[in-house]
């Protein structure tokens, strides 16, 4: 299971630009799901990215402020069931290119729930023009007939939430594998066929020397992934990180933590992996094309409780709590607990404020509306203009997150 908090992606549970965009109703809500989806947008709409989110985990992280909850057989079944009826709704505005089941522990679920959830999908949706599907797995769940099971169904992409390769750091964050299982598991995944696999690693963690970061590192390398992500530990509330936090017991080390960021360039950048998001490195080619639709502001469907969608000028959420979810959606409602109308002003804030975390940065003419303070951000050292687009510096990358505010 990766460390999402950074991630921009529809399970967030705060939009970080939200507060920004004009919200037209703020309580939860249901409009029948009998209703053509595609009569409540103004244009012809086809989505192409499909977030799904799987809400429960065998056991909760401290540090970790997503939605889920502990599995209970019947209680899974309902979800799966509500779940697939939800995808029925939306069947004819959907044509993915991309599928990512993120969570909680996707991985949890159980062969025959995946045979339940993996049918269910390909008899409701033109699935022909797939190109990535990637399914979050945390390797304590990884196991060959599961694997088999799922790059048989057309799963072609695994994020495997390593976390780190050292088994104290392992435990301070609660994680229940250890570096044994994880690189068990990584074989087992490539053994069923899995040719493009992520590791995803956390730095900053207390506790977490430099040369145990590198060491996590260097072993990640050891096995070739096709692609790393390495977030920096984040204290998101309502969690027991961040309750530690607060009372004096955790305390972070914004110096060790830069050092641990420019190792990982340094290190991944020689091996040959590309920096193409912040947080994210890639051999060429195998960059994630689920999170760069993100990134540029491309339309995407969550479906699951707590998922976020956005599609053409409409932002909504799914009702976070998974027995609500199920009975509304069962009960052949959508259930939405905020929505919210997307400017073209607040779209174009969000793709600067993204794009600027990636390699590609933000074309000049784009960027025009906040020339002033990219100039004074490129006297600063954090930003310069290249091939007529703004892009992160080096040491503009250690700052992204100051650098992205000025688009909100
Ligand atoms: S396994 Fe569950 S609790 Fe742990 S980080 Fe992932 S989603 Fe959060």
């Amino acid at each position: 299971m990766p460390f999402h908090e950074r991630r921009i992606s529809p399970r967030q549970s705060y939009h970080p630009l939200q507060a920004s965009a004009v919200s037209i109703f703020q309580k939860p809500h249901t409009f029948q799901l009998s209703k053509a989806h595609g009569a409540l947008f103004d244009d012809p709409v086809l989505i192409e990215h499909l977030y799904i989110h799987i809400p429960f985990c065998p056991n909760i992280c401290p540090y970790c402020a997503f939605y889920k909850e502990s599995a209970g057989r019947e209680r899974v079944e309902t979800f799966l069931d509500a779940l697939l009826r939800e995808t029925e709704a939306w069947k004819e505005l959907v044509r993915p290119r991309t599928i990512f089941f993120g969570g909680g522990t996707p991985s949890a679920l159980s062969i025959p729930q995946f045979e339940k959830l993996l049918g269910g999908l390909h008899s409701r949706l033109d699935l022909s023009g797939l190109e990535e599907w990637t399914i979050e797995m945390n390797p304590a769940t990884v196991a060959a007939d599961k694997a088999a099971l799922l790059r048989e169904a057309g799963i072609n992409r695994v994020s495997m939430g390593v976390q780190s390769w050292d088994d104290d750091v392992l435990k301070s964050l609660g994680r229940t594998h250890d570096a044994e299982k994880a690189e068990e598991s990584f074989h087992t995944l490539r053994q069923a066929g899995f040719d493009n696999l992520s590791i995803d690693l956390i730095f900053g963690v207390p506790g977490q020397s430099l040369g145990s970061w590198r060491e996590s590192l260097e072993r990640s390398l050891r096995l070739a992934p096709e692609h790393l992500s390495a977030y920096g530990l984040t204290y998101e509330e309502d969690t027991e990180f961040f309750r530690k936090l607060g009372r004096g017991e955790m305390a972070p080390d914004e110096g060790l933590e830069a050092d641990q960021f420019e190792l990982t360039a340094t290190l991944l950048g020689k091996s040959g992996y590309l920096q193409y998001e912040v947080s994210n490195y890639a051999l060429p080619g195998r960059e994630s094309l689920h999170n760069s639709a993100y990134w540029s502001g491309k339309d995407y469907l969550g479906l699951g409780p707590s998922a976020f969608s956005t599609v053409g000028s409409r932002r909504w959420r799914n009702i976070r709590e998974t027995g609500i979810y199920s009975e509304t959606t069962l009960a052949g409602k959508t259930a939405v607990d905020f929505e919210e109308v997307v400017t073209e002003e607040l779209k174009s804030k969000e793709r600067a404020a993204f794009g600027m975390r990636t390699l590609l940065g933000v074309p000049e003419e784009e960027a025009a509306p906040w020339e002033r303070d990219l100039v004074g951000m490129e006297n600063k050292g954090l930003v310069t203009l290249s091939d007529g687009r703004w892009v992160l510096t080096a040491r503009g990358r250690l700052l992204a997150d100051t650098v992205a505010e000025v688009f909100i």
